[in-house]
């Protein structure tokens, strides 16, 4: 597909401009053993990314709610290895990637041509109710936390239907410390799958500007996991972005329907996997191979209505490449941006917008929250993952335990 492209898109991808917000591949890496740095299944590795001008990801650790229940290990345990593959990663490919904890570490990325990864976590179970547990995970480098998944919790709304009479009807006092530590310590907050109550609750509570990482638009699709006009100009007065998502079923409402029938389907339910990863990738194929391809215009007209109702300062990309079962045509893998390039450009986007939207606008929302003033921002740029507790020569903990100072 880049073959494609033309010379403008070619030259913007070349820069390295895209930071995508929302990648699940980490969960293929733990339950599959696939190797991000090799050519493996999926929609993202290090190869393609690079080919598509991927300057900076963030590698989310998603955690099913069943993992909540202790018979299972909790929902932390099971954040801890999937961002225990983060690391591994960066161990494996140390001249295709690198851990970047703030804006310094980034331009140093982009300097050595590597990508920028930033660990996160989707869905605010992982810290088990529990501020100090946050910032364990921020010690271990999570720079980005979507504050709810789909299931409620005791101090945030899911944009779902369901919440128990247990559940605030947005963010409790114990979500407002849970936003104002976040801030303190220099992660993005994340309001993606957040209720609307939610949502402007922690815009009303955060001192930094926020992003809806992998969302769409509901004047477009009329989805839970979209957001109104309304949410798209609160973003905007607080400096926030909302990175559009590429999972078909937000973007488009017949696409939706399709995919509802074509899982009511025998040959759907009879997919079988080895374990819950492995059944949602023979699940994907199954889709991707079925239903009729989505265009990338659909897309395109999600990023286009965000960018006329909050302006092209506040409209990025979060494809959740690994966390979606079926690609719109044209972006099927990560090697695949540049196409979004060209449809801009030919919708007559200046090319400084086109970077904006690539990855701008979410690198200066990544700069912000990391920047002066925050924990996050005193790290080196030279800080590499293995002084965050993963890596076999050091750790912070066993360091501490050394009394030696962390080398911040
Ligand atoms: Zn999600």
């Amino acid at each position: 597909m880049p073959d494609l492209l033309s010379p403008s898109a070619r030259r913007i991808v070349a820069g390295l401009p895209v930071f995508d917000a929302h990648a699940d591949s980490l969960q293929r890496a733990l339950d599959l053993g696939h190797d991000l740095g090799r050519a493996t299944p999926g929609h993202f590795d290090l190869e393609r990314g690079r080919r598509g001008g991927l300057g900076a990801l963030v590698f989310v650790a998603w955690v099913d709610p069943s993992y909540i229940a202790p018979e299972r290990g909790g929902a932390r345990r099971r954040t801890e290895a999937l961002l225990a593959e983060f690391h591994r990663l960066i161990e494996r490919h140390p001249d295709a990637v690198r851990w970047a904890g703030n804006g310094a570490m980034l331009d140093a990325a982009r300097e050595a041509r590597c990508l920028a990864g930033i660990p996160g976590i989707e869905g605010g179970h992982s810290i088990e109710g529990r501020i100090d547990v946050l910032e364990a995970f921020f010690e271990r480098g999570v720079r980005v936390m979507t504050l709810v998944w789909n299931n409620h919790l005791a101090w945030i709304r899911s944009c779902q239907p369901g919440a128990g009479p247990e559940v605030p009807a947005g963010l409790s006092d114990f979500g407002r410390e849970v936003v104002r530590t976040m801030n303190a310590l220099g992660m993005v907050v994340d309001v993606s799958h957040a209720g609307v109550r939610s949502f402007h609750d922690v815009l009303a509570t955060s001192s930094k500007p926020v992003i809806a990482s992998h969302s769409g638009c509901m004047a477009q699709s009329e989805h839970p996991r979209n957001l109104t006009d309304d949410q798209l100009r609160a973003l905007r007065d607080t400096g926030g972005v909302v990175g559009i998502v590429f999972c078909t079923p937000f973007l488009d409402a017949a696409a939706r329907a399709e995919e509802t029938r074509l899982r009511e389907s025998e040959a759907y339910r009879a997919l079988t996997g080895e374990n819950a990863t492995a059944l949602f990738c023979a699940q994907a194929a199954f889709l991707q191979r079925e239903a009729r391809p989505l265009p990338i215009a659909r897309v395109l007209e999600h990023i286009v209505h965000a960018v006329d109702v909050c302006g092209v300062d506040h409209v990025g990309l979060g494809s959740d490449y690994d966390g979606i079962q079926r690609t719109p045509q044209g972006l099927e893998d990560a090697s695949c941006y540049g196409n979004l390039a060209d449809g801009l450009l030919a919708r007559g986007f200046a090319e400084a917008d086109v970077v904006k939207i690539l990855g701008g606008n979410m690198e200066r929302v990544f700069r912000a929250a990391t920047g002066p003033g925050t924990r996050a921002f005193q790290y080196g740029p030279a800080t590499n993952s293995s002084q965050l507790g993963f890596g076999p020569r050091s750790s912070a903990l066993e360091r501490r335990r050394a009394g030696a100072e962390p080398e911040l």
